[in-house]
């Protein structure tokens, strides 16, 4: 048997740090060599410096850890960042010039030009664009960023729809539940019996990101994907996973059972699908007229598989439909491990 990789998490503390940590506890192919946090929790043993979240018990290699502060070096080939987005950029640096390969849920360089920002399904071949990072910026390291966690659910369902009919113009209002804020995230009284139509920085993030994943490698460059996004964020009072509706305009108008066809058959390449984080299905479409739910649909695939449901004509565009991701699995550390484990797969970790 092989030796697995040697991985650290920043933010291990974090809403999506404890997610990494239960993830990774028995990956088949990294072992967590180091959690790190701020300057609050290093030095302290990881048991005790973390109000642990998740609903399985934290193995005690683990918690026998002693937190590390953000800076490099860290043991571990592959640095997984989550945390706060304001400091991450400087930090995430650090460790890719040090020589580490820097997985990142943060929003620090998902928008610059040579750091893919990816989800394996869909564009895999944007991993090119850590050569060019590398050669542009003189490091051994690099960083690659998953999409912010309402964006990745929905990309993922949109993807194969743009391949098939050429997606032109998408409306998308969101349901994000209280975890997409972090710990202790939305005030309890803010939110309890509530909705709020407002959630910093989120719609831009939907908008942007959304073009730079659908967009399409031009020699050692990406060309952002000409679609016009109009989104609308609201956090409403569910635990985990974003629900979204959509409206979309495309090049050719398909219909219901058309899209339903490509969201069904939509797969990765064999690499991909052969991950051991990628689900068996990367989209189920739910015929049932009132799924999918936030409660009852969430873990599909391990939280990696987003349900599409509702899929009908749109009378202002071209079809409607509605989709739930997890927001702390599939919008962050899932996928990020699964990006890791392309870079494995690939000979690049
Ligand atoms: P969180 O629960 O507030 O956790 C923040 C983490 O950052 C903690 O581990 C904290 O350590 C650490 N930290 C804070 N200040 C630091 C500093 N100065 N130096 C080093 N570490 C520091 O937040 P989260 O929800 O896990 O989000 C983490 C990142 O992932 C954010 O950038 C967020 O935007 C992004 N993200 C979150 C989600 C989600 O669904 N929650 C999804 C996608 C992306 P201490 O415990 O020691 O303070």
């Amino acid at each position: 048997m092989t030796a697995r990789i040697p991985v650290a998490i920043l933010g291990a503390t974090g809403t999506v740090g404890q997610k990494f940590v239960r993830l990774l506890a028995d990956h088949p192919w990294f072992e967590i060599a180091a959690v790190a946090a701020s300057a609050n929790s290093a030095g302290k043993r990881y048991g005790d410096a973390v109000r642990w979240r998740e609903p399985t018990p934290l193995p005690d290699r683990i918690a026998d850890l002693v937190v590390q502060p953000c800076t490099p070096p860290l043991p571990g080939t592959i640095v997984f960042s989550a945390i706060e987005a304001e400091i991450a950029r400087e930090v995430e640096q650090a460790f890719a010039k040090a020589g580490a390969l820097v997985v990142t849920n943060t929003k620090s360089h998902r928008m610059e030009p040579d750091v893919p920002l990816m989800i394996p399904e869909i564009n895999a071949d944007h991993l090119a664009l850590l050569d060019v990072q590398r050669a542009a910026r003189g490091w051994s390291g690099g960083i690659l960023a998953n999409p912010n966690c309402s964006t990745a659910g929905l990309v993922l369902a949109l993807a194969p729809l743009h391949r098939a009919f050429g997606l032109e113009k998408l409306f998308v209002a969101t349901m994000q539940a209280i975890s997409g804020a972090g710990y202790p995230g939305v005030a309890s009284l803010d939110i309890l019996g509530n909705v709020i139509p407002y959630i910093a920085g989120e719609e831009e993030k939907i908008e942007i990101e959304t073009r730079k994943i659908l967009g399409t490698m031009q020699g050692r460059s990406l060309a952002i994907a000409p679609v016009t996004v109009a989104a609308h964020a609201t956090r409403v009072p569910t635990v985990d996973g974003h629900l979204e509706v959509v409206s979309a305009g495309f090049r050719t108008r398909p219909s219901p059972d058309q899209a339903m066809a490509a969201l069904r058959d939509f797969r990765g390449d064999a690499v991909v699908q052969s991950l051991p984080s990628s689900p068996a299905l990367p989209i189920e479409v739910d015929l049932r007229p009132d799924r999918p739910q936030t409660r009852l649909d969430l873990d599909r695939g391990h939280g990696m598989t987003v349900t599409v449901g509702r899929v009908r004509a749109c009378p202002l565009l071209d079809l409607r439909f509605a989709l739930l991701s997890h927001n702390t699995v599939r919008g962050a550390a899932g996928a990020a491990i699964q990006i890791a484990e392309l870079l494995k797969a690939r000979g690049l970790a």
